[in-house]
Formats: C-alpha cells, structure tokens, sequence
C-alpha cells in the first residue's frame, strides 16, 4: 500500500504569538512571532486587506504568495504558509536574524572589494535561479537583502516579483534602483535586476547609489543619461562590470546577452570566485551577526508598534480577491 503523504494543516493566527515588529512595508508590517506549538521563531509579514485593494497590490500581493512558496534557494527567505482573517493576510516566513545588510552598509559607511563582492556573488546566484523559473525579481537594494544568523544573505520581499515569460510594463521597483526601459515606460524583462544588481554594487562599494538625487524626475534623468561619477577608489574591473551593468543599451547590458548570467560570473572583477562554493555557502560571511538567542531582535530598528488587534470579527469585502491566502 502507498502511504497517503499528510499534508500539513492550515496555518492561523491561534498558532502563533505576533511580538514586537521587525520592518514596514507601504500597506504591512513585519512582525517578530512565535509559534505557540512548536515555539520556534518566525516572520510573519501582515497586510491590511483594505490597504492592499487601496493601494491597487492585489494582484502583486497574489504574486508574492505564488512565487514564494514555488521557490526553494539558499538565498532566498523561505514561506511556510499564509493565512488570512476579516482584516489581514498573513505570511509565516523563516526569521532572518542578522538583519538588513543595509544597516550594516550604512554602519560601515561603505564596503571593502572583497565584502562587496561576497554579497555580490550570492545575490547574482539567487537572481539566477529566479530568472530560470522565468520569474523577475524586481526591488533588488539593500533593504532586502537580510543576513542569516551565519552571516549569508537571505532575499526577502518578494512584493514585486512577478512570473514573466517575455515582457511586462507595471512601473514599479524603488527609484534609485530603476532600470532606464522601465522609467521609459518600455515593455521590459529580467535584464532589470542585472541593471539593479550594478546599482547594488555601486552602492555597496561607495556608500551611496550612482544616480543620486532628492527629486526623483532628476533622478530619472541622471538615470536615463547613464553618466556615472565614478569615485577614484573604485577599482578598475569593479568599474568595468558596473558599466556593463548599469548601461541604458539593453543590446550591451551583461546579464541580457547569449551568455546570460555566467557574463557577469565570469567577469575579471570575480576572479578568484568559486559560485559553486559560493551556492554551496562554504564562503565564509565577512561579517557574522552576533545572535544571543533564537528570538534575538537586536538587529532590527524599532517601530510604533500597530494600536489595532489582530483577529477582530469585522466585515470582510475583499476576501475573494485573495483566494489562495
Ligand atoms: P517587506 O515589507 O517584505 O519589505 O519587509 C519589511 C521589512 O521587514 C524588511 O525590510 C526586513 O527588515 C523585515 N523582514 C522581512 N522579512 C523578514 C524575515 N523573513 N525575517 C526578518 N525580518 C524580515
């Protein structure tokens, strides 16, 4: 007889304790929890359903459900469930301790080569993989890249991530971190996160992202320029990559040629990378956050935490726009 394979029950909210919040996001919060049946620790993201529908994220939210429990990469955060009550959707993540790597950028004020390029090395390999599911990642900086309680990086968010086949055209990322062909209002594809993954090194190299500026229809045009001030420090094969990377000519942009990713892996700015240890997290992380324990939040800012409780019976009109939760 062939054992029925149990499928597991259905997460809820009575399962776990929601502590302090981790992060915001435009329209949730990311809560610290912990679960009151096998009392580990997880991320349980919440999203105001009327915030959602206001702020016109259903289908995105539906995507980032769909996406995330399809993927399964040492990079990327991993989804044990979702739920949903009258008022919330709830995703149950892993708990990425070390915090944001951009906490640590700002901390350091900027990286060394070789710590730029360990981050580096396991982003392009995460982007890699959701690029082979023909899935664009889409908000590739800083403040999404978590580190583990080793100190490896672990994408999160996957708010923007959408399954593209060929092109799209929704205008959406963060501005410092948009690709040219998607300021343009062109139909674009994965060649935009190789164009924010330049975005990421130059920032993580010099402190700052290459096309600064506070008001964004400026900042739109440095972009769409493409003329980079290139700090003198910056050395020369990271320069090279970066022009390679960071190039409105989608027809030059590495990453979106015959040789697809393994153009940028095999760049001279990577020499001496090995991405099978790289995947295989057998590099050592360059810096390992200090964890006291499995609920340790100390790496995370603090935030007003939300007045309203979770769980109230109210009235409940959007409940059939997010079916799967
Ligand atoms: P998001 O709305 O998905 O961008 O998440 C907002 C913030 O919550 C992130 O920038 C992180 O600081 C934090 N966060 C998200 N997911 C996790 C996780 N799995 N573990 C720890 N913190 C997280």
């Amino acid at each position: 007889m062939i054992a029925q394979r149990q499928s597991r029950p259905k997460l809820k909210l009575a399962d776990f304790h929601l502590l302090r919040t981790l992060g915001t996001g435009s329209f949730g919060r990311v809560h610290l929890s912990q679960s009151r049946v096998n009392h580990r620790f997880y991320a349980i993201k919440v999203l105001k359903k009327s915030e959602v529908v206001r702020l016109k994220q259903v289908e995105h939210t539906n995507n980032e459900k769909h996406i995330l429990e399809k993927v399964a990469h040492p990079f990327l955060v991993n989804l044990w469930g979702t739920f949903q009550d009258d008022g919330n959707l709830y995703m149950v993540m892993d708990y990425v301790p070390g915090g944001e790597l951009f906490s640590v950028l700002r901390k350091s004020q900027r990286f060394p080569d070789h710590v730029a390029k360990f981050y580096a090395a396991e982003v392009i390999l995460a982007i890699e993989y959701l690029h082979s599911k023909d899935t664009i990642y889409r908000d590739l900086k800083p403040e999404n890249l978590l580190l583990d309680a080793q100190g490896h990086i672990k994408i999160t968010d996957f708010g923007f991530a959408k399954h593209v086949p060929d092109i799209t055209w929704t205008l959406c990322g963060t501005p410092d971190y948009l690709a040219p062909e998607i300021i343009q209002s062109k139909g674009y594809g994965k060649a935009v996160d190789w164009y924010s993954l330049g975005v990421l090194i130059f920032e993580m190299l010099a402190g700052y992202p290459p096309f600064y500026d506070d008001d964004h229809l400026k900042l739109y045009e440095k972009i769409l320029l493409g003329k980079v001030k290139w700090p003198s420090y910056f050395d020369p094969w990271a320069r090279d990559l970066l022009k390679r990377l960071l190039t409105p000519d989608l027809s030059k942009r590495f990453g979106n040629l015959k040789g697809g990713s393994d153009d940028i892996k095999r760049h001279r700015w990577f020499d001496g990378v090995d991405f099978n240890k790289v995947l295989r997290r057998e590099i050592r992380a360059p810096y390992v956050p200090q964890i006291r324990g499995e609920g340790d939040a100390s790496h995370f800012d603090r935030y007003p935490e939300e007045s309203e409780p979770y769980g109230q019976a109210q009235s409940d009109p959007y409940r059939e726009k997010f079916p799967d939760f």
